[in-house]
């Protein structure tokens, strides 16, 4: 077969809009760090997600490094992060010095688990060590419970973060997801659901850490004409380049999350029906972007595992992909304290990431489920 066959999970689909931003930086020379495609796409992207305040950054991770710098989470500090998830979310607390404790998903969302989180913030109080930050997922584009989680978050009086890096484009309770937390972050890495080609952002209501966030973002620079520091700082900035990729895609946004769900409805109408595959659960009050659909393989209901899946769709050139291993059960994490049970394991174990880029075509889409059948049936 042909590598144009080839059926890749989540690749990028450019609108053809970003090459007349692109042209526009190139013709002006804007093409050192900042620029007026990075303001723009600021505001856009404020705009767009209903959260007053955006810093353009060159990744999702350094979107949440900054958030954790902003939050004075120090050495030995603890956070609070969610297991399911991918590194990124959890390795900038260790860039902090600070601790990572994890926290099992619940079943219907996959992301942090309300009991568990609870479980976890007990046991800070009963040792008197208060987390500095929670951070929190909406996996996969599905929204956390939000409303539970901002409860606790109140009652134990730690900011979260809202890790909506797969996230752009969801809604909960009519508000698009990464305007709850204290502070939000957006990937816009190559394979989320757009892109900059890298990229991320840092967003929040608070204009006190965005303004701080772009003060980090540049090394820290003090007013001065010379350079002059009085705090350490980080080269995060986006490129003006970049922002302008951004904004040709920002303007198709809504078209990719309507792909994305047409992709699930797709696979939902035609997988659900076979004992023992499940996929994520969108709450009543939820709208989930769809960024990736996975399903869930029970064992005691199909033969075939999600690996030897993977391995049939490989050879039907179609790319999919396990779920995230969880951080508590990452070689680097080992240590790390754990709350909760084993559904984060379970959902990695069980779990298996299908093709969900906004273009693919239904042909495409059918030949997925007819190879998933192939092997589910033979
Ligand atoms: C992609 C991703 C990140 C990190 O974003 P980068 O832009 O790749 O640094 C963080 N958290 C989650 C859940 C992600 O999927």
């Amino acid at each position: 077969m042909a590598l144009s066959d080839k059926i890749w999970l989540s690749p990028p689909h450019m609108s053809g809009r970003e090459m007349r931003y692109i042209q526009e930086a190139f013709d002006n020379n804007w093409v050192a760090p900042a620029g007026p495609h990075l303001t723009a796409f600021e505001a856009q992207l404020a705009r767009y997600t209903g959260v007053a305040h955006a810093a353009a950054l060159s990744s999702g991770t350094a979107a949440i490094h900054l958030a954790l710098v902003l939050l004075n989470v120090q050495r030995d500090d603890l956070v609070i992060c969610q297991s399911l998830t991918f590194a990124g979310s959890a390795n900038p607390i260790v860039y902090q010095g600070a601790k990572p404790m994890f926290i099992d998903s619940e079943m219907a969302t996959w992301n942090i688990c309300p009991n568990a989180l609870e479980e976890a913030l007990k046991n800070c109080d009963r040792k008197g060590k208060k987390p500095k930050a929670l951070i929190g997922v909406h996996l996969y584009g599905m929204p956390m419970l939000t409303h539970e989680i901002l409860c606790l978050s109140q009652k134990y009086g730690v900011p979260i973060i809202e890790d909506a890096a797969e996230a752009l484009g969801s809604i909960y309770e009519g508000k698009k997801v990464g305007s709850f937390g204290d502070m939000s972050i957006i990937s816009f890495n190559g394979n989320k659901i757009i892109t900059t080609s890298g990229g991320g952002a840092l967003l929040s209501k608070h204009k006190d850490y965005i303004d701080k966030a772009h003060f980090l973002a540049m090394q820290a620079r003090d007013q001065a004409v010379h350079y002059e520091h009085s705090e350490i700082g980080y080269n995060y900035r986006m490129s003006n380049v970049c922002a302008g990729i951004g904004r040709g895609q920002l303007e198709v946004i809504e078209d990719r999350v309507l792909q994305r769900r047409k992709n699930y409805d797709w696979y939902y109408n035609n997988l659900s029906s076979i004992p023992g595959i499940g996929f994520q659960i969108e709450p009543k009050n939820a709208h989930s972007n769809r960024w990736l659909t996975a399903i869930t393989m029970d064992p005691n209901l199909i033969d075939t595992c999600p690996e030897q899946l993977r391995k049939h769709l490989d050879l039907h050139n179609i790319e999919s992909r396990p779920v995230w291993k969880p951080m508590h059960l990452q070689p680097v994490y080992k240590d790390a304290p754990y709350f909760g049970g084993k559904n984060a394991e379970l959902l990695f174990k069980r779990g298996l990431c299908l093709p969900s880029g906004s273009n693919l075509s239904e042909k495409n889409l059918s030949r997925i489920t007819q190879a998933i059948r192939e092997k589910l049936y033979t």
